[in-house]
């Protein structure tokens, strides 16, 4: 009864504690959206994504990317060359792991989605190479009908 279904309303209130995150969120969204876990390449469920749509944050429901500004970076990660607007997203310098990489988040709930690098394509040249758990895909009106397999691929 205290809980919202479905993380879809950017209105919905955040949680407040760690506790209600780890309620709120499944196990793998939790690793990585609130202790910046990475899921293994090629597992996520939308690296390999091609419908249309509206990437949303798994923690809060804010608009990030798009799926005109997705492409396949080979990664094994969905990534994207822009987000929704630069002021959905905040970065900051990661040096974990003996690298220094950019770490990205929701500017929003500040869950961690993944890590921006400057070798994507054109316009931007940037590549935010993001977690499938940390996003929620809102497909387009009618890209999520016919069961996605059954049209021509040419
Ligand atoms: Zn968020």
């Amino acid at each position: 009864m205290s809980e919202d279904p479905r993380p879809d309303t950017p209105e919905r209130p955040l949680p407040n504690t760690e506790e209600e995150w780890r309620a709120f969120l499944d196990e793998e969204a939790y690793e990585i959206l609130r202790r910046k876990g990475t899921e293994r390449a090629f597992t996520g469920r939308y690296w390999n994504e091609k419908r249309r749509g509206l990437y949303r944050c798994r923690g809060c429901g804010a608009p990030l990317f798009r799926s005109d500004t997705k492409y396949d970076s080979g990664s094994g990660w969905p990534s994207f060359w822009a987000p929704v607007d630069p002021a959905v997203v905040e970065t900051e310098v990661d040096t974990s792991h003996f690298m220094v990489r950019t770490e990205v988040h929701c500017a929003r709930c500040g869950g961690h989605l993944g890590h921006v690098f400057p070798d994507g394509p054109e316009p931007t040249g940037l590549r935010y190479c993001v977690n499938s758990a940390a996003l929620e895909l809102e497909p387009e009106d009618g890209a999520e009908d016919g069961d996605g397999e059954a049209g021509a691929d040419d």
